[in-house]
């Protein structure tokens, strides 16, 4: 081949490539305007459904009465599981009406609203549960003191611990939602925050009968755009205990007494045993001080907490 004929040929390839370029760059545009323009579809959709039901709500089921024998945690899995993990939205079912279909309620420890007006208040708050020992052990001592606490519980772990959170709702404590599997808000697509909150949301109200009206987001993370598209309260805290990160009792008891103020709202997490040991001292502390610890749905009573509004609560005062 001489240098003319090689030019030829060079040039051909060089043609060839560009058209092959130009048609992968034009496929590859049509398809990415495609995948937004499907995806925006679905959130269109998703966003619809969620507004016109408020909460999405599948068809009751009987399980007020399940694991009150309090089995073995394998026996969760198989039992309850299976029950569980098997919502989804296709099976949500709408009674043609409003959209929600009536349970029957559960009696609850309920106090009179009356007796908490003017006092000084706080929220203690209790994320990531329910657990399984340690939450039972909270419970117990929660009620020999008479108190209320809130639950933000996830749904993944109400697949395998609902019967504490029907025993925490029973007891008179807020069970409300952190989200379905702990995914950052700000980090996923308007469909699967939705989906994250309307999941929980159906666990929540098949165990309960009754809908959730708030939610405290994973890590606290949410920006207005997210805020207004789940709509609810955002309960976000003042005082962070650390709970976590120190794994000490004491740690935790002073964290919560150096934070201690009316309208505070403390994050701790139900899953370890020095988050129950250093908040039950301190609740024994803040009782003597004349403190009065009330759940999310007494602030919500006292009109500490808009239920209608999608703003985020830093303390209650
Ligand atoms: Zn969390």
């Amino acid at each position: 081949m001489n240098d003319r004929t090689a030019l030829v040929v060079y040039r051909k390839e060089v043609k060839i490539f560009r058209i092959l370029f130009l048609f992968i760059l034009l496929a590859s545009l049509g398809f990415v305007s495609w995948r937004i323009a499907s995806s925006d579809d679905v959130t269109k959709h998703v966003v619809a459904l969620y507004k016109t039901t408020n909460a999405l709500v599948v068809e009751p089921r009987d399980m007020h009465d399940i694991q009150e024998n309090n089995p073995a945690e394998e026996n969760r899995t198989e039992r309850l599981g299976t029950e569980f993990a098997a919502i989804d939205h296709n099976e949500i079912v709408h009674d043609g009406n409003s959209g929600i279909v009536e349970l029957p309620s559960i009696e609850r420890n309920t106090r009179d609203i009356e007796t908490l007006r003017n006092q000084r208040v706080m929220l203690i708050t209790f994320d990531d549960g329910p657990a399984g020992d340690t939450t039972s052990r909270l419970l117990d001592e929660l009620a020999k003191r008479d108190i209320r606490v809130t639950f933000f519980v996830l749904g993944t772990k109400l697949n395998y611990y609902a019967d504490i959170a029907v025993r925490a709702h029973r007891e008179g404590h807020t069970v409300s939602s952190h989200g379905y599997s702990h995914r950052e808000f700000t980090t996923l697509s308007d469909e699967e925050i939705l989906y994250e909150v309307s999941k929980t949301n159906i666990l929540l109200y098949n165990l309960l009968g009754v809908q959730n009206r708030f939610i405290r987001a994973p890590y606290g993370s949410s920006n207005p755009h997210i805020r207004e598209l789940v709509n609810m309260p955002f309960i976000f805290w003042n005082v962070d205990t650390l709970d976590w990160r120190y794994r000490y009792d004491d740690v935790v008891y002073q964290n919560i007494m150096y934070g201690a103020q009316d309208g505070a709202i403390l994050l701790l997490h139900d899953l370890y045993e020095t988050t129950v040991d250093g908040v039950l001292r301190a609740i024994d502390s803040l009782l003597s001080q004349g403190y009065v610890l009330i759940s999310l749905e007494e602030a919500e009573a006292l009109g500490y907490i808009d239920p209608n509004s999608y703003r985020i609560y830093i303390s209650i005062r």
